[in-house]
C-alpha cells in the first residue's frame, strides 16, 4: 500500500513538471500576398500537427532530445520547407544540407554541414553526437557516415518548379521535457544558389542552435552569415545567464544590439526552463507553432 502511495506521489510530481515545445519552418517574405490562403491553411495545419504530436510525446515522458529530433524529421519530410526533401539548391544545382542537435542536459552536440545524400540530416547529426567523438562532420565525411549507418537517401524536390517557390526557410524545434531537460535542433538547405560548400548558422552551435538546461533552448532562422557574426543563439543565452533578463527581453535585446546593427534579418524560437515559449522575428513572417507549459497552443505565419 505504502509503495502504491509512494508511486502515486512520484507520478503526481512528474505530472506537475512543465513541458513545452516550439517549432519553426523559417522566416522571410512570408506574407498573405506571397502565399495563397489554401497553402497558408495547409502549412498551418501541418505545423499544428507537428506540435501536437511532439507535445504528446513529452506528456508521455519522452526526452526533449528525442522529441526535437522527431519534430525536425517531420518538418524535413514535409517538403514545404527548406530542409530535407524541400531543400533549395546551390549554385551547382544540387542540395547541400546542414543540421545540428544539442542536448541541454549534457551540452553534447552533433552537427553536419554540406551533406548531399541524406533525407534527415538531423538524425545524422544525432548519430554523430552519439556514435563519434566529434561535434561537426562535413561533406564527404558526413555522407559516408550516412551510408555506413544506412540512413534513407535524399529525394530532393525540384525547387525550380513554380508551385514550390513559396517554400521559405530552415526548420527547427526546441523542447522542455518533464525531467527539466532542454534540447534544440535545426536543419536547413541554406540559402538558394549559395556557393558550393557554403555553411550557414544552423549547424554552428551558439549561432543558429543552442540548448542548456536551466537556461534556454533556441533555434534560429534567417540570413545565416549574420547569425554567425552575432553568435546570436549564445548571445541570447548569455544575456539570460549574466544579465538575468526575461526570455523576451534577452531575445529582443540581442536582435536590437547584435543582429540588426549589422543588417541581419530572421527569427528565433525559444523555450525556457519554466516552459515558456517565445517567437521573435524581424522579417515579414515566420512559420511557427508552439505549445507552452499551460497547454496554450499558438500557430502563426504572418506578423
Ligand atoms: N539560416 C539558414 C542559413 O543561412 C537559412 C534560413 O534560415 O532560411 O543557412
Amino acid at each position: 500500500m505504502r509503495c502504491i502511495e509512494g508511486l502515486l506521489v512520484f507520478w503526481n510530481l512528474l505530472m506537475a513538471q512543465p513541458i513545452a515545445i516550439a517549432v519553426h519552418g523559417g522566416a522571410g517574405a512570408i506574407t498573405p500576398q506571397n502565399l495563397s490562403p489554401s497553402k497558408a491553411q495547409e502549412i498551418e495545419t501541418y505545423l499544428r500537427s507537428v506540435v501536437e504530436e511532439a507535445y504528446q510525446l513529452l506528456e508521455q515522458g519522452r526526452m526533449a532530445l528525442e522529441v526535437v529530433e522527431v519534430a525536425v524529421r517531420r518538418l524535413e519530410d514535409a517538403g514545404y520547407f527548406n530542409a530535407g526533401r524541400g531543400a533549395v539548391l546551390n549554385e551547382k544545382g544540387f542540395a547541400e544540407l546542414d543540421a545540428a542537435i544539442m542536448d541541454g542536459k549534457t551540452r553534447r552536440v552533433g552537427a553536419v554541414a554540406a551533406t548531399r545524400s541524406v533525407q534527415n540530416p538531423v538524425t545524422l547529426a544525432r548519430l554523430i553526437m552519439e556514435r563519434t567523438e566529434h561535434v561537426l562532420i562535413v561533406g564527404e565525411g558526413a555522407d559516408s557516415l550516412a551510408k555506413l549507418w544506412e540512413l534513407p537517401p535524399l529525394r530532393n524536390q525540384d525547387m525550380s518548379q513554380p508551385e514550390v517557390i513559396w517554400t521559405q526557410g530552415t526548420v527547427g524545434a526546441v523542447a522542455l521535457d518533464k525531467y527539466g531537460n532542454l534540447a534544440a535542433a535545426t536543419s536547413t538547405g541554406g540559402i538558394a544558389r549559395k556557393r558550393l560548400g557554403r555553411v550557414g548558422d544552423s549547424p554552428i552551435i551558439g549561432a543558429g542552435t543552442y540548448a542548456e538546461n536551466g537556461l534556454v533552448a533556441l533555434s534560429a532562422t534567417g540570413h545565416g552569415e549574420y547569425f554567425v557574426r552575432s553568435v546570436l543563439a549564445y548571445d541570447i543565452a548569455a544575456r539570460l545567464r549574466y544579465a538575468r533578463l526575461s526570455l523576451k527581453e534577452a531575445i529582443q535585446q540581442a536582435f536590437k544590439e547584435r543582429l540588426e546593427p549589422i543588417g541581419g534579418t530572421g527569427g528565433v524560437i525559444a523555450v525556457s526552463p519554466q516552459g515558456e515559449v517565445a517567437f521573435y522575428f524581424n522579417t515579414p513572417g515566420m512559420y511557427r507553432a508552439g505549445k507552452d507549459a499551460q497547454g496554450h497552443l499558438s500557430v502563426g505565419l504572418f506578423r
